[in-house]
């Protein structure tokens, strides 16, 4: 699998907890010796730092981790992510689309416009304009129409809508639509679109759902077994070190107790 990751930049969106924080550490754990370049990006910086320091620690310096302050949100940040990065980190092989978030539970009449807002110009549109910014690169690479990984994180969601959760699973089933089209688009090239559809995973997901509210976050996961972000990114990071003909279309992977 390392010697599939070869030299490869591999960019991680929502890196600062959770399952991208997991991803971004999988792939430098995999191939700590390979020349990887890691750019580790989300709102928060002093968390991205504190990643690279991990990263750092755990594999030494065989993996270049760049932390980025970036609000996919915002989309002039992401029109200028590509231009700004270092030389060295700019030929992106892997993108990995998995900043989102949740924000309140509540029935569709009730939801506040801020929220859903905010939970589509993160996790629909963000994830977009990033595909487009990095498109071009991929687009560029090679004879056969290009080459790289587009790994979307979508969600159970997308496909099982449930009460209480109306637009957040409709940003979820965009993201698969988006996902789906994509593919289709680029099937003569080499380029693969992947999604991994996660269950109920521990991280801070919950918490940001809540508006910070920890102790409803924590009962979420009451008498349950929830995945880890490790368990999501081990399946990212064997999507993107399959041999190059294999697309691995998409994955929907929950807890036992979910099925
Ligand atoms: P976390 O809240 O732990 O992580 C979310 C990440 O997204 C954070 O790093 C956050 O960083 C980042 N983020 C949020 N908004 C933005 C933004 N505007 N720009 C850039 N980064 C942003 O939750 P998870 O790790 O659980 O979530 C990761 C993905 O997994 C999401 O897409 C989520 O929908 C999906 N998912 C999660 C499930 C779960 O049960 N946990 C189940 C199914 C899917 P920062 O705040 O620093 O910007």
């Amino acid at each position: 699998a390392a010697q599939r990751l070869e030299g490869k930049t591999i960019v991680v969106t929502g890196a600062s907890s959770g399952i991208g924080r997991s991803i971004a550490v999988e792939f430098a754990r995999t191939a700590p010796k390979n020349n990887l370049k890691l750019v580790v990006t989300a709102r928060r910086e002093e968390a991205l730092r504190e990643l690279a320091d991990q990263i750092r620690s755990e594999v030494g310096d065989g993996v270049k981790v760049l932390p980025f302050k970036l609000d996919v949100s915002n989309p002039e940040e992401v029109r200028r992510f590509v231009p700004s990065l270092p030389e060295e980190f700019r030929d992106i092989n892997i993108l990995v689309n998995n900043a989102g978030l949740v924000k309140g539970v509540a029935r569709a009449p009730e939801i506040a416009e801020e929220d859903i807002n905010i939970m589509f110009s993160t996790n629909v549109t963000g994830l977009i304009n990033m595909t487009q910014a990095v498109l071009p690169i991929f687009k560029a690479r090679g004879s056969e129409g290009g080459s790289g990984d587009i790994i979307n994180i979508g969600s159970i969601a997308g496909r099982e809508p449930y009460q209480g959760g109306s637009i957040y699973c409709a940003t979820k089933a965009a993201v698969r639509s988006f996902t789906d089209a994509l593919r289709k688009e680029l099937v003569d090239t080499r380029i693969r679109v992947i999604e991994i559809d996660p269950g109920q995973v521990e991280t801070e997901f919950s918490v940001v759902r809540f508006y910070g509210d920890k102790e409803k976050a924590k009962a979420v996961y009451a008498g349950v077994t929830p995945l880890t972000g490790d368990d999501i990114a081990e399946i990212v990071v064997f999507a993107a070190t399959r041999r190059e003909n294999v697309v691995l279309a998409e994955a929907l992977v929950f807890p036992n107790h979910q099925g």
